[in-house]
């Protein structure tokens, strides 16, 4: 995932896209860039490696220091999937007088080349995101028209994608379009200002209405004007940034973990009963008739499934089957509408999952989303949402996405449960103390902290790990070893623990 961001507006526009940048370097990247228009000149700045050598460059350019500069700008952070991270393949990328950023995949780009070669465009890159602004640029070169140009650019892409474009004909405007790839919009708080952003965090505290932009939407904006293809809704965004700060913290994971205490309690808030679980947000007659709970999600959320498919069985006595949604589509799996589709994903954008998504609605099955952020892609394709609650993940390796979503798919499990007398009433109020539990037992002491520091030091040079764990915990096994792989580049493995 790598991060798209925006700028119209009379602040200094080099400022905020980096800033923005900033907000989405939990993504991840490789290389990040920014172009910047003002009368119809160009400034643009690309870097490998982290945003701080993209910032240097910008820092020695007087004009950009300078407030009002450039009234519009784009930016990106590159996760490179076509050609390799080098200063040439960073965004933004230029035709011969447009920019544009993209974010995800352009699956026909080799056809769309060969022919945009043939009609004498010459490509310097090796992405597939080049294509674009060749692609509008061949149809505005025959139609004089922009909006024009750009609509028949999009209509020719496939894959999962979003983009935005900048042009020297029209230097206020810039282009959108939002297709797999999330894309949300926000108006500023002086009312000309317009910002992009691939997620919310580098529009708190900037904007307050913003639009989580629907597959297949795309339009232009300029000037505290923005014209989309269809109809659109607007939210508000939540206006503390104080939560998105590291709070003393080293890293975002090890404040992340911390924080597992509390979000395990915001993850239950409401919806403990003594007798029983309560989610206002889904039905518990979607069970009804449902002879299967097939499971689908990719990494660290695919680990909280597979612990959910014991729980399912245990508890709820449904047959419960697990798909890493990666391989799901290639399958071509066979669905029937007596499965209930249940996936999981801490953003709800996750592609694969999302895709997966998509084709257990189209078979007609019943489907639920546990995930993280509201208003995400999966929350308006599941016929049910369940928040984990968990706060906005910054951290690359989930932490505690990962305990929010296992409480939660767990508290799923005696809901039905309850509703299908699976269980004894006895049982339910049982599991319901243990629970309770949670949180204390996700509480990080100094002592633990100091025990982890010893053992890390002590381990720190074992050419290999194992990790063992049987029942519900041979999947957190499998979450341990993923979490070292991630985070020290270390090798791990599992072992089923045997007696
Ligand atoms: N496919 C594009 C590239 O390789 C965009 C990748 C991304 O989403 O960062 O440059």
């Amino acid at each position: 995932m790598c991060g798209i961001v925006g700028y119209i507006g009379k602040q200094n526009t080099s400022k905020i896209l980096i800033d923005g940048l900033k907000e989405l370097e939990y993504r991840g990247y490789d290389s990040a860039g920014i172009a910047l228009l003002k009368d119809q000149k160009f400034d643009i700045y690309k870097a490998v490696g982290k945003i701080k050598n993209l910032e240097e460059k910008v820092r020695h350019n007087e004009c950009t220091l300078n407030e009002e500069c450039f009234s519009i700008g784009i930016g990106h952070t590159r996760w490179a999937t076509h050609g390799k991270p080098t200063e040439l393949n960073a965004h933004p990328h230029l035709g011969e007088y447009s920019y544009v950023v993209h974010n995800g995949i352009i699956e026909n780009y080799k056809e769309l080349k060969e022919e945009l070669a043939k009609a004498g465009h010459r490509f310097v890159s090796q992405t597939d995101t080049e294509v674009i602004v060749h692609l509008f640029e061949y149809y505005f070169n025959q139609s004089n028209d922009e909006k024009d140009a750009f609509s028949k650019t999009i209509a020719r892409l496939e894959g999962a994608y979003s983009i935005l474009l900048i042009t020297k004909s029209l230097p206020d405007t810039i282009f959108f379009m939002k297709h797999g790839s999330p894309l949300a919009i926000a108006k500023g708080e002086n009312k000309d200002e317009i910002l992009f952003a691939s997620s919310d965090a580098p529009l708190i505290g900037l904007a307050k209405d913003v639009v989580y932009l629907e597959d297949g939407v795309s339009g232009y904006a300029k000037e505290g004007d923005i014209v989309f293809s269809e109809e659109v809704t607007w939210s508000t965004l939540p206006q503390s940034k104080q939560f998105a700060q590291k709070d003393g913290f080293r890293f975002f994971m090890e404040k992340e973990i911390y924080e597992q205490h509390d979000v395990a309690t915001d993850a239950m808030i409401g919806r403990i009963l003594d007798s029983g679980i309560v989610f206002d947000e889904v039905d518990a007659s979607i069970i009804d008739g449902i002879n299967e709970i097939k499971i689908c999600a990719c990494g660290t959320s695919y680990h909280a499934g597979l612990t959910a498919s014991y729980l399912f069985e245990r508890l709820t006595k449904v047959r419960c089957s697990v798909e890493i949604a990666s391989e799901f589509r290639y399958k071509e799996p066979f669905l029937q509408e007596d499965t209930l589709f249940v996936v999981i994903s801490q953003s709800g954008e996750t592609a694969d999952t999302l895709e997966a998504l998509k084709m257990a609605k189209k078979a007609g099955l019943k489907s639920i989303a546990v995930c993280n952020v509201d208003n995400s892609s999966m929350t308006r394709v599941a016929d049910a949402t369940i928040l984990t609650r968990a706060g906005i993940e910054k951290g690359v390796a989930s932490t505690k996405a990962f305990s929010t979503q296992t409480i939660v798919l767990w508290m799923l499990s005696l809901y039905f449960a309850k509703y299908k007398h699976s269980i004894e009433q006895s049982e339910i109020e049982k599991q319901i103390q243990v629970l309770r539990e949670v949180p204390s037992c996700l509480k990080v002491e100094d002592t633990l902290h100091e025990k982890c520091r010893r053992l890390s030091k002590r381990y720190l040079h074992g050419h290999g790990f194992f990790f063992i764990g049987r029942d519900v915990f041979f999947p957190l096994a499998l979450e341990g070893a993923l979490k070292l792989k991630e985070i020290s580049y270390l090798h791990a493995d599992i072992e089923r623990r045997r007696d």
